[in-house]
């Protein structure tokens, strides 16, 4: 309540102007020190001897200033003395910056002020190090002033300012001297709570954790080390504690933050010397808060480890200097010169130095706010790679998806065309078989107008073939919309221009309105090569891109040009076949039937007529001396009389009669259902006929020939009717001898008699 009420009144006194109280300047107590160890004996009243005049000896000693008397020899109780000099004070207060370790005031034989308690050994316990403000008595001018002091730590005495000053005026100064320090541990602590809740929302917990135990561990001890702490909360131990565990706790910070930073070499070492410090932190408060050990001891210790610590560190920073970025390199000359700082705070507060205040203060909230701006920048370097690795990483995927269904639809079209393939096929075999299948030519011709259709489905299309008038004929169509499509004039009945083939679709180029198929058949004959007799025309124009799509024009204009030429080779094997029937019956020359059909139709002609018991007659006729026509003129002047001869033989029987070229000049005739009278008749029309035939060739008129026949007719003759042919031979032998140019009948010879 007291204490609120002087911070109030502190406040009040800061907002008025100074002439308003200030009285006497404040004046350092810096003349007229003595010391002498060990304590004094008290009086039955409890006087100390010591401050008594009467006990005035010669033990008193002169000293600069009542800190660490020579010659301890590990005394741990000894007192100090001044004369208090007179001022213009209104209310003097004497300030002391700080006591090693307990003390008490005595003025007058009075005991004036006391901090931490004393056995009647004479000894007692750490206490913490707050300021000191001991109220002067009124008559305080001249008199000597006692401090009976206690310590069983590395120093003895007071320590720091020691200040006489109007009370108002300390007030000011303890806030003056830590103006600075509440300015900054508020601000280290409201980058700490930053800091920590950062690490706990973000994924950089490591990064911000350690910044925020840094700024929390700097900010604390700079509070609790600050003198307005002990206005806030009179509880210098309190105090002590935090400024113990917030100040051990920064070489804790500092590792994991170079860990972090420089931690890519030196990892090991930098884990073990935070962890070392971590365990000294804890050990420290907990052996103290047990009262184990004095939590004073515990610093000159601390700080020793600190010096090597931060040295190890320094050494890491500069060989690691080179190699980081510049972020880091900013951080570790923060932390150079952080580190000079505390080092010169140490070596002050152990006295290797003379008491100074060092601006440890800004140089950690330098270094704070440094290492928050790193944390953060690197924070966001990282958030922005990230959002970049995500962009590029989605962007990837996409592409790659993107790939995969383009290969997935390429797949799916392959195997649509795969099928679609197998099906023509297929279909082309069963064309291909039902062709062979085919009695005849115009049979199979008939079978690809049929099947054409399916074949070429879903292509609209149309087939011609040459006829005898030599135009191609449309035979067949298919899918065509006629009406829709009236640009299809070109499909007249008749196509009139020789069919060509279409040139092959280059590959690049679609399918356009224009596109129109040609596909000639062309097919081979026996002996005269090859002509073209069909022609398909396919609309490609016209198909559903759907159901073709998976092919590229060219693809499918290969396919169907492949089922084509199978169709085409395949036709020309029938056509092969029937003219090569055609010529093997057939005497190439005269185009009569050849010797080898007149055997098979004998026979079949001679079977007929036994079973039916019908007529049959058998003709041979030879061309009179036509050795001698040829030695005349010529062979080729021969075939030609040949020809003749044998058109108007043919021409002289009916088309049931079967008139054959038996051999060079001789021919037969199978006259079925014909009488021995009727055959005869038949002949000598012949006979006549041929006789009045002019040959002509090469321009000139070579004359006529004559021809003899013999006649032989069943049953009028012997046998059987296959003896016909000997018979008729004979006839015409007979014709010969007697003159040739006639005809000669074979012997009608008796029925057969009945053998019994
Ligand atoms: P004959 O009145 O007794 O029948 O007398 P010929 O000369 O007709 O009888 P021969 O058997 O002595 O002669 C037949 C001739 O027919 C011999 C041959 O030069 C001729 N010859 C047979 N085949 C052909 C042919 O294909 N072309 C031509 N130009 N002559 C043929
Ligand atoms: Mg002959
Ligand atoms: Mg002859």
């Amino acid at each position: 309540m007291l204490r609120a009420a002087a911070l109030g009144l502190v406040l009040l006194a800061m907002c008025l102007p100074p002439q308003a109280f200030a009285v006497g300047e404040p004046l350092h107590l810096t003349t007229g020190w003595e010391y002498r160890w060990g304590d004094s004996p008290f009086d039955e009243k409890g006087v100390p001897l010591w401050t008594q005049s009467l006990h005035q000896d010669d033990q008193w000693q002169s000293i600069g200033f009542p800190s660490n008397p020579p010659g301890r020899a590990r005394q741990q109780n000894a007192w100090f003395r001044t004369t208090l000099p007179a001022g213009e004070w209104r209310d003097p207060v004497l300030y002391i910056f700080s006591v090693d370790l307990i003390t008490e005031v005595y003025l007058d034989g009075q005991r004036i002020y006391h901090y931490g308690t004393f056995t009647p050994e004479g000894t007692g316990r750490f206490e913490g190090w707050p300021w000191h403000m001991i109220s002067l008595p009124p008559d305080y001018a001249g008199k000597e002033i006692y401090f009976r002091i206690w310590s069983n730590y590395s120093d003895i005495g007071l320590w720091g300012e020691v200040k006489i000053m109007d009370r108002p005026d300390f007030y000011l100064y303890v806030l003056e001297q830590s103006l600075d320090r509440l300015v900054v541990s508020g601000f280290s602590l409201l980058i700490a709570v930053l800091a920590l809740i950062f690490a706990l929302v973000q994924e950089n917990r490591r990064l911000f954790g350690s910044v925020g135990l840094f700024s929390l561990a700097s900010g604390l001890m700079i509070l609790a080390e600050s003198q307005t702490a002990q206005l806030i909360m009179h509880a210098p131990l309190v105090w002590d504690f935090i400024t113990a565990g917030s100040y051990y706790m920064l070489p804790v910070a500092m590792g994991l933050l170079f860990e972090h930073w420089f931690g890519d070499r030196f990892r090991r070492t930098i884990r073990s010397l935070w962890q070392f410090h971590l365990a000294y932190v804890l050990g420290a408060l907990g052996l103290s808060a047990v009262g184990a050990i004095n939590l004073s001891s515990t610093f000159p210790v601390f700080d020793a480890l600190f010096v090597v610590t931060l040295s190890i560190l320094t050494l890491i920073v500069v060989a690691r200097f080179r190699n980081v970025e510049p972020l880091q390199r900013r951080a570790a000359i923060a932390f150079g010169i952080f580190g000079l700082l505390l080092i010169i705070d140490m070596a002050v507060a152990h006295g290797f130095l003379p008491w100074q205040r060092v601006p440890v203060t800004w140089g950690a909230l330098a270094f704070s706010v440094l290492v928050v701006t790193i944390a953060f920048r690197q924070y966001y370097d990282t958030q922005k790679a990230l959002r970049h690795l995500n962009l590029s990483l989605e962007s990837k995927v996409f592409e790659r998806t993107a790939a995969l269904e383009k290969l997935a639809d390429r797949e799916r079209l392959r195997a649509k065309a795969l099928a679609f393939e197998n099906l023509k096929a297929s279909i082309l075999n069963d064309v291909v078989s039902e062709l062979q299948d085919a009695s005849s030519y115009t049979t199979a011709i008939a079978v690809l107008c049929h099947r054409l259709p399916e074949l070429s489905h879903p292509i609209p299309g149309a087939f011609f073939q040459l006829e005898e008038d030599g135009k191609f004929h449309r035979l067949a169509e298919w899918g065509i919309d006629l009406e829709r499509n009236d640009h299809l004039v070109f499909l007249p009945h008749v196509l009139d221009e020789a069919p060509k083939a279409s040139p092959p679709p280059s590959v690049s180029r679609g399918m356009t309105a224009s596109d129109q198929w040609h596909f000639p058949l062309s097919i081979q004959h026996a002996g005269r090569g090859s002509s073209i007799e069909g022609l398909l025309i396919l609309l490609v124009s016209e198909v559903p891109v759907v159901d073709i799509q998976a092919f590229t024009a060219s693809q499918l204009y290969h396919n169907i040009k492949g089922a084509i030429e199978k169709i085409t080779v395949t036709l020309s094997g029938i056509r092969l076949m029937e003219e090569f029937q055609q010529l093997s019956y057939e005497d190439s020359l005269t185009g009569l039937k050849n010797r080898r059909l007149f055997d098979e139709l004998m026979t079949h002609h001679s079977g007929v007529a036994q079973r039916m018991n019908s007529d049959l007659s058998v003709l041979i006729a030879d061309i009179d001396h036509f050795k001698t026509f040829n030695d005349t003129w010529g062979h080729e002047a021969g075939d030609e009389a040949l020809r003749q001869v044998a058109f108007a033989l043919q021409d002289s029987f009916r088309d049931t009669d079967a008139v054959c070229r038996f051999g060079g000049e001789e021919f037969v005739i199978i006259m079925p259902g014909a009488d021995l009278e009727h055959a005869c008749q038949r002949a000598e029309d012949a006979r006549q006929r041929i006789s009045h035939i002019k040959i002509l060739h090469g321009g000139r008129n070579l004359g006529g020939v004559t021809i003899s026949f013999g006649v032989a007719s069943w049953p009028r003759t012997q046998g059987t009717p296959k003896d016909l042919l000997a018979l008729a031979d004979k006839a015409l032998y007979l014709a010969k001898q007697h003159g040739r140019n006639r005809v000669e009948v074979a012997e009608p010879s008796a029925p057969p008699v009945d053998t019994p």
